[in-house]
Formats: structure tokens, C-alpha cells, sequence
């Protein structure tokens, strides 16, 4: 017997429909020689300090550095009979094959319920390494696994990463929540605190900058259309120098103009990787980067009609050429901006044999994420899916089509040290842009001939004000996320950084969201915007290397040495716990820094609007119909109350505050007496401390 063991109990059900596994059990599928078992997720984990021994939170147990790590299986009842189902189906075959996600996350999955369940020694264990769930992907896989040491590596990576949190996590999170003497934990991580930085560093630098004038003198040239605008390339501080620039030119009156014409060549774009699907989605249709994942987990998982989602890799292999050759011959036709993606075909637009997508170096584990093929109705997909589903299959034709060609032309004028100019762009032939909206109206310039004169009929100065760099919106972290913070915009030396980015493109959008959960960073619409115990925690840690990009960057780059053999997994493990235990009393000091910050729950049990006037001890608080005071249940008690909606009119926080600071507020307009005769009035508190209109103007 064969058992063979998925991440999913969906992709269990794929798999053993694929190899005639059609028997339902309890836990598992059997039939044609094979038991389909699955995990659910994380089923064994590392165990946690109570399992050490060290019950309570305490600074006496800290740091926490375990010579060995344990493992637990969860506790769920439900995860344990899963387990015991695992565990009685291994020692009942002759072979495990390893079915969880072909990727470092998966390779733990198995490994640690490996240990746990300690199957017998004699046993064969294979390794299934898929990165599509169609039936012929599948069929392939299982006639050509792997034996599973040639995932050691991956493992030791996988385990080294989880174990480097764990000491991270765990002792910097309860030794700096202690030292903060905050009820609530304030969470630390190893990925999650160096991201937050991010967001902080970004959200300072907005808020601390100050817009300047720059002053640009514009020259108008006289044309047979509508004539033409040449602004001076170089930028000037005051309105005073622009003008004087502009006066030293007066004299001449009919410059000669240069003209140059290059032709430009946009290569199309690259099938998706994981990140920049989420990153085109966030921008395109305001999706959350979770909401792209599991979108995309769904097609890949559920529709089988995407390949394996969780890839940094925007390429494919030179022998997947065949491959994608039927795939477009699989693919139904679909219309991208008017255009049938049939009619690509016999316009003989494909450019398949040079592609640059073609290339072994850049495959890893998973090639992009490319369509399988299959059918699917699209109405039978959500809208999201529908969405995510028609950017990846659209982004593959376009890989594939030519580039796009342009002419740009510029035109320009030269007087003494300064250059005045203007350029237009048109599409000569539209290649891989056919398929997309044309997003920038193309502009054109006279057809002018070189050393032409004409005659300057105006000028002017046009004034511009220098903008902050804009607040993180999804995309832009996860861009940043993968460069650790370096703005490049070189395409090349992006890739290299790429290996020392932040998290794997995989737990990207769990990062973002726990900094939400953990009320650290909050969505302003589109903007990602830390909140004010975000900004404490960094400012707090700002000195300790594990807080800043660079040095999370390097880690994972350790992690990725780790897999590729380069680095061994107990030297990796040697650094981090060094750096763990000297670190930890500089933690330890830098949350002495937070302790009169409020954290978002404090807030809300502490918001207060001000003093009550009517005892002068309690707090005026905010309650679902009224503002009250906090002596109501104390003796003497205190009755003082503002009804949120007086007058039929709701009032807003500020205007309660006001009242109760100044004892007035502005007139507001609004109101309705009992009649339903609207009035406006400033509101005051009378002898009683109850609230009164007061008239005034007309209403005197
Ligand atoms: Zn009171």
C-alpha cells in the first residue's frame, strides 16, 4: 500500500481521483493500491515556552533559547483524529508519498509530521514535486518522483526560518511587552517589525516634508497648428531668476531648432510572479494582497486553471516550450480591448521561439504563473476569480507578443546655457499593447526640419511645487517588501535584491495583514498608515539592527544559501540565537520608550472628552446614545449627559468637545425643534448642566 499525503483535503480529492483513489474513509480516500490522506496546514508546529516549562510570562525566563526545539501537535480534536489517521496509515505502507506543496512551507509540513508520527524505518518515501493540479501534471508527477533527500536542504531552510521566528517572536515580543508594562502583548517579528519600519520611516518622511517652489521658464514657438510649448530643462528656486532667464533671451527671436527622432522599443512584459500579480491587482482593482492570494490559491487549487501561485519566478523553463505552445491551443478565446485572442494567432503575432520568458536561470522551484489550459466557465468563477483569472491569462499572451515600438521625437532650442524642449511620443506598431487600453494620450510635434528657425511668439514661467513621496499603498509595500526598502529602478538590480527581500512572496500579505490586526497599521482608504503605538514601537527600536529592512534582507538571503547549500543550518541557527541573546537587553530598554503611548485598545477604554463640569472629578465618556460621565456608578453618583442626537441633530465629537472645553460652541446649523421647525443655534450648558440652544442674528 502506498499512502500518499496532500496539504489539503481538496488537493487529497484531486490527487486521488487522478490515481483511481475513490474510496471514502474517515480521514482518507483508498483504492487502486493507494491511500490519499492530507494535513490540515500547520498541523504539528514548534510547542511553545509553556511546554518548556516556563507557564507565565516572565523576564526571569528570558531570553528562551532551546537547545533543542520541541514539537507539538495542535490541540484541535479534530487536527489530533487527523493525525492518528496519518499516523496509522504510514506504518501500514510500504511507501509515503509527499503530496504538500512543493515549496519550503510544504517541505515543513511534511517533515515535521514526519517526526512526529515516526514511520517505520524500512519505509520508502517519495516525493511528488508538481507545480500544476491538472490530471496530466499529476499523472507526470507520479511517474517521476523524486526520493525525498533531494529536499533536505529546502527543510533545513524551512525549519531554520521557523525556529529563527520562534526565538525572534517569542522572546523580544514578551521581553518587550514586560519592560513596556502593557497589558496586551506588543507583538515582535522577525519579518513583521522590519516591514512596520517601513511603513513608519515612509509615513515620517511624508508628514515631515516641506513642498518648495521651482520656477521653470516655458518658451511658445510660433507653429502653422497650435503652437508649440518648449520648457527649459533646467529648474530655477525663485519666480525673480526664472523671469530674469527668461529676459536675458528676449532679444533673440527666431531660434534654430534641433530635432532628434530615436525609435523606442517596450519589451512586453513578463508572465506573473506571486508579488506582482498582487502588486498589479492592488493597483488596478484595489485589491488586498491576501485577497489576491487566496483568490489565486483558488484557481490553482480549486478550477485547477493556474499554475502553483506561491512563485517568485516570472520565467519558464527553455523545455516548457512545447508546453506552452498547447496551452494556447487549449485556451478558449478570450477578447482583451476589442481584440479576439484568436485572430493573435493568425496574424502570426507570437514571438515564441526568442522569447525572453524562456530562461532556465530564473526557474527555481516554480516557474510563473501561467494558465493550465483547462476549460472553465467564467461564470462559474466569483468575480474576484474571474478577475485574477483574466490578468494572468492576459499577461501570458502578452509575453509572448511582440514589443511595442515607438517614435519619440524632440524637439529643441538652445540659447546660451539653457535648453528648452518638448518631446511627443506615437505607437509605430503596438505589439504586446494591443492587448491593453492605450493609458497616455499619444502626443505629436511639427515636422520640422534641423536648424529650422522660428519665432518665439510668447513666454511665461511655470510655477511647480515639490511633492513628499506618497504614503505606502499595498502595491508600493509589496514592492518595497521585496527590494528590503531599496528604491531601484533598475530592472536587474531589482532581481538581485529580490533574494534579499522581505518574506517569501508566499507570506507577504500575512505580513501586511497582521500589522493591521495587531492594530500597528490601519487601511486609509488605498494608504497603509501606522498608527501612533506603530510609530512608538519603531521609533523604540530604531537602533537595533533586526528592526531595519537591511538586516531582515540579509537573513532571508542566509535562508536562501541554507537551501542552495551554501550555508549550513547550524551555523545559521549558531547566528541567530548569538544575536537574539545580546540583543535582548537593548529590547528590554527600548520599550521603557513606550510605555506612555497608548496602544489602540487603551485608547478606546481611555478616550475621554474632557473633564465633567457638572461633579468636576469623572471623565466624560462616549457611550452608544450619550456622552456620560465616568462617576455614574459611583457614589455620589453623577447624572451629567449629552444626548448624541439633541435637537434631532447628531453631534460630532468635536462639537461635544467644544462645549465642554469652552462651555460654547460654534453655531450649528441643523437642528429641528419638537415642531419640526428647523433652527440653528450655538449650544451652551445651563446652571443645571444641561445642554441649551442659544439664538443670536436673526434669531435674536
Ligand atoms: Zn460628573
Amino acid at each position: 500500500m502506498k499512502t500518499i499525503l496532500a496539504e489539503k483535503p481538496s488537493v487529497a480529492r484531486t490527487i486521488a481521483s487522478v490515481v483511481g483513489a475513490r474510496h471514502r474513509n474517515d480521514g482518507y480516500l483508498s483504492g487502486s493500491g493507494f491511500n490519499v490522506t492530507w494535513a490540515i496546514g500547520h498541523l504539528v508546529g514548534l510547542s511553545m515556552p509553556q511546554d518548556y516549562g516556563f507557564e507565565k510570562w516572565s523576564l526571569e525566563h528570558l531570553p528562551i533559547i532551546p537547545e533543542d526545539f520541541k514539537l507539538k501537535i495542535n490541540e484541535e480534536a479534530g487536527i489530533q483524529k487527523q493525525f492518528k489517521v496519518i499516523k496509522s496509515l504510514f506504518s501500514a505502507s510500504n511507501m509515503i508519498i509527499v503530496a504538500t506543496d512543493a515549496g519550503r512551507e510544504g517541505e515543513l509540513i511534511y517533515r515535521y509530521i514526519h517526526q512526529m508520527a515516526n514511520p517505520p524505518g524500512h519505509i520508502q518515501i517519495q516525493r511528488l514535486w508538481i507545480s500544476d493540479l491538472t490530471e496530466s501534471t499529476i499523472r507526470k508527477g507520479m511517474a517521476d518522483l523524486r526520493p525525498i533527500s533531494e529536499y533536505d536542504h529546502l527543510y533545513y531552510a524551512a525549519k531554520a526560518r521557523n525556529q529563527a521566528d520562534w526565538l525572534v517572536g517569542i522572546n523580544f515580543t514578551q521581553g518587550y511587552t514586560l519592560a513596556s508594562g502593557k497589558r496586551k502583548p506588543l507583538s515582535i517579528g522577525r519579518v513583521q517589525t522590519a516591514t512596520l519600519r517601513l511603513v513608519v520611516d515612509r509615513f515620517k518622511e511624508n508628514k515631515s516634508f516641506t513642498s518648495q517652489s521651482f520656477f521653470v521658464p516655458q518658451l511658445i514657438i510660433e507653429d502653422t497648428e497650435t503652437p508649440v510649448v518648449l520648457a527649459c530643462e533646467s529648474k530655477f528656486k525663485t519666480e525673480n531668476e526664472a523671469i530674469g532667464a527668461i529676459e536675458e533671451i528676449k532679444g533673440i527671436d527666431s531660434p534654430p531648432i534641433y530635432r532628434e527622432d530615436k525609435e523606442i522599443q517596450e519589451v512586453p512584459p513578463l508572465p506573473y510572479d506571486l508579488t506582482t500579480l498582487q502588486r498589479t491587482a492592488n493597483k488596478a482593482l484595489k485589491y488586498t494582497a491576501q485577497d489576491t492570494l487566496t483568490t489565486v490559491q483558488s484557481l490553482y487549487e480549486k478550477h485547477k486553471v493556474v499554475s502553483y501561485p506561491r512563485t517568485e519566478s516570472e520565467h519558464l523553463a527553455t523545455s516548457q516550450k512545447d508546453e506552452v505552445l498547447s496551452i494556447f491551443n487549449d485556451l478558449p478565446g478570450f477578447e482583451f480591448n476589442g481584440i479576439q485572442t484568436d485572430s493573435i494567432e493568425e496574424n502570426c503575432l507570437y514571438n515564441i521561439p526568442e522569447s525572453k520568458v524562456f530562461n532556465d536561470s530564473k526557474v527555481t522551484d516554480h516557474h510563473a504563473i501561467i494558465p493550465t489550459g483547462k476549460h472553465v466557465a467564467l461564470d462559474i468563477l466569483n468575480e474576484k476569480e474571474r478577475n485574477i483569472y483574466l490578468m494572468i491569462v492576459k499577461r501570458f499572451f502578452q509575453s509572448f507578443l511582440f514589443p511595442c515600438k515607438k517614435a519619440n521625437r524632440k524637439l529643441s532650442v538652445r540659447i546660451g546655457d539653457l535648453v528648452f524642449s518638448a518631446s511627443a511620443t506615437q505607437i509605430i506598431q503596438k505589439g504586446w499593447r494591443e492587448l491593453t487600453e492605450a493609458k497616455e494620450p499619444e502626443t505629436s510635434l511639427p515636422e520640422t526640419k534641423e536648424g529650422e528657425t522660428r519665432i518665439i511668439i510668447d513666454s511665461k514661467v511655470y510655477e511647480g511645487k515639490t511633492k513628499p513621496k506618497a504614503l505606502y499603498t499595498e502595491s508600493a509595500l509589496l514592492g518595497s517588501m521585496e527590494t528590503a526598502g531599496q528604491l531601484v529602478a533598475d530592472k536587474s538590480i531589482r532581481e538581485g535584491l529580490k533574494e534579499r527581500g522581505l518574506g517569501t512572496p508566499a507570506t507577504r500579505a500575512t505580513i501586511i495583514e497582521t500589522l493591521i490586526k495587531r492594530e500597528y497599521v490601519v487601511r486609509e482608504k488605498s494608504k497603509l498608515v501606522p498608527t501612533e503605538i506603530g510609530i512608538g514601537l519603531i521609533g523604540s527600536l530604531k537602533d537595533l539592527a533586526f528592526s531595519t529592512p537591511e538586516l531582515t534582507g540579509e537573513w532571508e538571503f542566509k535562508l536562501k544559501q541554507v537551501e542552495r547549500k551554501e550555508l549550513g543550518y547550524d551555523k545559521f541557527m549558531e547566528q541567530i540565537k548569538a544575536y537574539v541573546s545580546s540583543v535582548f537587553p537593548e529590547v528590554l530598554s527600548a520599550a521603557e520608550k513606550v510605555k506612555d503611548i497608548q496602544t489602540g485598545e487603551e485608547r478606546k477604554r481611555n478616550l475621554t472628552f474632557g473633564k465633567c463640569p457638572k461633579c468636576n472629578s469623572g471623565e466624560i465618556r462616549k457611550g452608544k446614545k450619550s456622552f456620560f460621565c465616568s462617576n455614574w456608578n459611583q457614589e455620589p453618583k453623577c447624572d451629567f449627559t449629552i444626548w448624541n442626537i439633541t435637537f434631532n441633530k447628531k453631534l460630532s465629537d468635536t462639537q461635544v468637545k467644544e462645549l465642554l472645553s469652552k462651555g460654547t460652541t460654534r453655531t450649528i446649523k441643523g437642528f429641528k425643534s419638537k415642531a419640526g421647525k428647523p433652527f440653528e443655534a450655538k449650544l451652551t450648558l445651563d446652571d443645571d448642566k444641561r445642554v441649551k440652544p442659544v439664538f443670536e442674528g436673526k434669531f435674536k
